[in-house]
């Protein structure tokens, strides 16, 4: 995403971001107030006349109608920050029509029109990302939710759906590849232009229209579908990119097949095209037939890409390629339904990178992001239902918890009715809603039909925010194991009473003699509290509980260290065993910050975790991948979730030295470690990437214990370094640390990538989230370095998001960090609001944090909230946020 297309006056766009700008107090969209729209829109035929400052678009639209609706002679056209130059209606140009706001609405007589409108628009200048805009020299549009107002008039929401034919004309020399949905029916040439034609069969609402026009050059394979129809497929990048695209067109076959196999979707063009961008404001997008990425999901090769950069092109390829038939064949009715496509999508791409790689790690994986993004969002003030009942700007709410939690929502159900029944009713999903706008309550409904379940109280789980938390308590009695289950949703703002919800919980009981459980149970608990008895127990076992992460709750317990010891050495679910050695740790650290540890217990728990954690380093059957995720240690925001209100500099300080204490009381196993790692041969394979992963692992626990010898083999595994994974993770560890390989390395990483935008980027984000004192003034300094810009998202979020998420700089206790990110807020708002608004949330957890902090993390949210115009997007986040 870079806008390398730096304009020389850097504040040229300004005046389409004023026209961007809302009064204060943009109004409440609710969900109740749901009205279906008065007409049908069945063609749409627009002409794009090209330019970089000056683009033309003609559209026409054939409205019908809709008997399903209220009878209105009122069409709304939305708009946004668009004049029309030409209004007709059959034919005939007409000044009749109103103008509400930036909307255009026509006062229609009879039961059937044509509306012909012209508008001008100003790629170049818009730095929102949204609608028309350049990246690169380049073209290209981003429509969802609300972009394609911006491009011309028309029903801007999803449940408008029409068929488009599109013609874009343009200079020949500057856009010799022009790409639209569906499939290209005609081209031709004039003069120094040529145009395109596409048609898409297939009806779609506004917010998936694309199209795209460019220098680029394609990686160009095929697919044969299921029913033998063979599919072009390209992945089209500038020239110089292209030897780094066969990852992604992997990613996609394998996509395309595994979606026919486990869900039985086919794919239903003759062409799909991706397309990378280098300014995007998201990962990616799902545009019918023509997926716009962010490059830094499409471009991967093992001398720039990490392991963890592979991964994660694989699960946005098939993200946006699954989102075909959930999201495009069966779009959302409105944007309060959103979930529908992005949980269901989530849960997809989950579902695929767990067969394609190791299943219990991607599980693990997938657990730590929904703890350390969406946890959060539930226990603050900007928690919301995965179905959200009201918002004013709905860019906010593209979050953790309508696409995480809505994917544990909908896996929820899957566990409840197991694979095979969720086919069925998935299947019937499809069937029943194809081609149609639907709800949650339709998919819902589906699933409940199609897999025999009832899931009446279960619903809740859409209108109910915050995170359940369920106590655990477990007795025995003769022969029987008892356990007593209860929960609790807590409060979230405007939501103050819950009910219960129906949790499922897969749950082992352990002998404690033989290690060994007599097979994995499924309890629903569906009360505030319930009891279940087990029998046949001559002894009180040890229990496992919430195996796989099977619900998206906290568990409360007070269980013995010697159970959780007992569990992390001998779980056989993985996924439990990572969090007995999570609960461990945790346990600590809370009682360690708390003040509540005296010295024998503060000695008795690091030594519990370091033989925990030394059963872990030596287990021959573990493989490094999983070792890996065992070794990880708890992240500090997850450590400040357990804690009501919590002081960042003494979670930091703990955490630092518990992980001192692990590396030097490991150090022998660990270096035995990282000496059988270093041994495996770089590739791609499971066992390659396990090995890099523990290594870098080793490197940051004897960063801690023994900063000298750490910075001595950082810089050592630097060099040998034939991958990024290596590098990146040896240079990881020395951006923490004092010294002259510091220096020495940061300089070599920059001057070796530095042509390489997503190098550069990662250079700035390991600076932005080190473990280095001064990291605050490195990220002033970084700040005004010549590669940094406002302009680019990638590069805003590799400077500042990394720094927003390093407790160490953003909480310094001086409140400078707090400062830093309420001036970027303000500074980048009026460029792209959707970004900026993306970083009040760090600032709005105030509330959880210690006094002095709270008050100074409070005091930028009402300096931003104070500021003369702001955009819609942070206007709502910052109040919000204040509550
Ligand atoms: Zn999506």
């Amino acid at each position: 995403m870079d806008i390398a297309r730096t304009p020389s006056n850097p504040d040229g766009n300004i005046e389409m971001a004023d026209a961007a700008m809302q009064p204060h107090d943009p109004p409440e969209i609710r969900r109740e107030d749901y009205r279906p729209f008065a007409w049908l829109v069945p063609e749409t035929r627009i002409d794009f006349e090209l330019g970089l400052d000056c683009t033309r678009v003609r559209s026409r639209l054939t409205v019908v109608r809709n008997a399903k609706a209220d009878k209105s002679p009122t069409i709304r056209l939305n708009g946004d920050g668009i004049t029309a130059t030409s209004v007709k209606v059959d034919g005939e140009p007409t000044s009749a029509f109103t103008m509400d706001g930036d909307d255009l609405l026509l006062t229609l007589p009879g039961d059937a029109h044509e509306i012909a409108i012209e508008t001008e628009i100003d790629p170049a200048s818009n730095s929102q990302l949204m609608g028309l805009y350049a990246s690169n020299g380049m073209l290209c549009t981003q429509c969802e939710s609300e972009g394609f107002r911006r491009l011309t008039f028309f029903p801007d929401r999803p449940d408008v759906l029409s068929t488009y034919t599109v013609r874009m004309s343009g200079p020949k020399a500057q856009f010799p590849i022009l790409l639209c949905n569906g499939n290209r029916v005609a081209t031709g040439e004039k003069g120094e232009d040529h145009w395109a034609e596409w048609h898409d069969p297939w009806p779609k609402p506004s917010y998936l229209f694309a199209l795209v026009a460019g220098d680029l050059v394609a990686n160009t394979d095929s697919f044969t579908t299921m029913n033998g129809r063979e599919v072009e497929l390209n992945v089209w990048v500038r020239e110089g990119d292209l030897e780094r695209t066969q990852h992604a067109m992997d990613s996609l076959k394998r996509s395309m097949k595994w979606d026919e196999e486990a869900f039985g979707r086919e794919y239903d063009l003759d062409l799909f095209n991706i397309v990378a961008v280098s300014d995007f404001n998201m990962g990616a997008m799902e545009n019918k037939g023509l997926n716009v990425f962010n490059t830094k999901y499409v471009l991967a090769d093992p001398d720039t890409a990490t392991d963890g950069d592979f991964d994660a092109v694989e699960g946005v390829i098939g993200h946006e390629y699954f989102h075909n038939w959930s999201g495009n064949r069966i779009t959302c009715r409105d944007w309060f339904q959103l979930s529908l496509k992005e949980g269901f999508t989530v849960l997809r791409d989950q579902l695929f990178s767990q067969d394609m790689g190791s299943a219990p790690v991607k599980r693990i994986e997938d657990v730590r992001i929904l703890r350390s993004a969406q946890f959060p969002e539930d226990s603050g003030p900007l928690a919301h239902p995965i179905r959200p009942d009201s918002y004013r700007e709905i860019s906010n709410f593209y979050t953790a918890t309508v696409y995480n939690k809505g994917a544990e929502v909908i896996r929820m159900m899957r566990t409840m009715a197991g694979e095979e029944r969720f086919r069925e009713g998935t299947d019937l999903y499809f069937d029943r809603h194809d081609g149609e706008a639907a709800t949650c309550e339709d998919f819902v409904k589906s699933i409940e039909d199609g897999a025999g379940l009832d899931l009446t109280q279960f619903r809740l789980w859409y209108s109910q925010a915050g995170t359940p938390k369920v106590t655990v308590d477990l007795s025995h009695e003769g022969d029987e194991a008892v356990l007593k289950l209860g929960q609790t949703v807590p409060e979230t703002p405007g939501q103050p009473l819950k009910q219960p919800m129906p949790i499922p919980l897969k749950l082992a009981l352990f002998d404690r003699a033989t290690g060994r459980h007599s097979g994995e149970q499924l309890v629903v608990l569906d009360k505030a509290s319930a009891e279940y008895r087990f029998k046949g127990f001559a002894e009180k076992p040890v229990l496992s509980i919430n195996r796989g992460f099977s619900a998206p709750v906290t568990v409360e317990r007070s269980i013995p260290r010697d159970e959780l010891v007992f569990l992390a050495a001998r779980d056989d679910d993985p996924f439990a065993r990572y969090e007995a050695m999570q609960d461990l740790m945790v346990g600590h650290l809370v009682a360690a910050v708390g003040g509540t540890l005296s010295d024998d217990e503060r000695k008795g728990g690091s030594e519990d975790i370091a033989e925990a954690m030394r059963a872990i380093l030596t287990d021959a059957k573990l493989d490094d991948l999983m070792r890996g995720e065992l070794m990880t240690m708890p992240s500090q925001t997850y450590i400040a979730e357990q804690m009501d209100v919590s002081d960042p500099g003494r979670i930091h300080a703990e955490r630092e030295a518990l992980k001192a204490e692990l590396g030097s009381r490991l150090s022998a196993e660990m270096h035995a470690l990282y000496d059988r790692a270093e041994k495996i041969p770089f590739s791609l394979e499971a066992e390659a990437k396990g090995a890099r992963k523990v290594k870098t692992l080793v490197l940051a626990y004897a960063a801690a214990s023994d900063p000298a010898k750490a910075a001595e083999l950082a810089a050592y595994q630097y060099e040998r370094a034939d991958n990024m994974t290596d590098r990146q993770g040896a240079l990881m560890v020395l951006t923490g640390l004092d010294g002259v390989e510091r220096t020495n390395k940061l300089l070599d990483f920059y001057n070796r990538y530095r042509g390489n935008a997503l190098v550069v980027d990662k250079w700035f984000a390991l600076q932005a989230s080190s473990l280095h004192p001064d990291v605050v003034d490195h990220v002033k300094a970084l700040a005004e370095h010549p590669d940094f810009t406002l302009r680019n998202p990638n590069r805003v979020r590799s400077l500042y998001m990394a720094f927003a998420a390093n407790p160490h700089g953003f909480h310094a206790a001086d409140g400078e960090g707090y400062r830093m990110i309420g001036d970027l807020i303000l500074a980048l708002d009026p460029i792209n609001a959707q970004t900026a608004a993306r970083f009040v949330p760090p600032l709005g957890r105030w509330r959880r944090i210690e006094p002095g902090r709270a008050a100074m993390m409070r005091e930028q949210l009402e300096r931003i909230a104070e500021a003369p115009k702001l955009s819609r997007d942070t206007f709502e986040q910052v109040t919000r946020s204040l509550g």
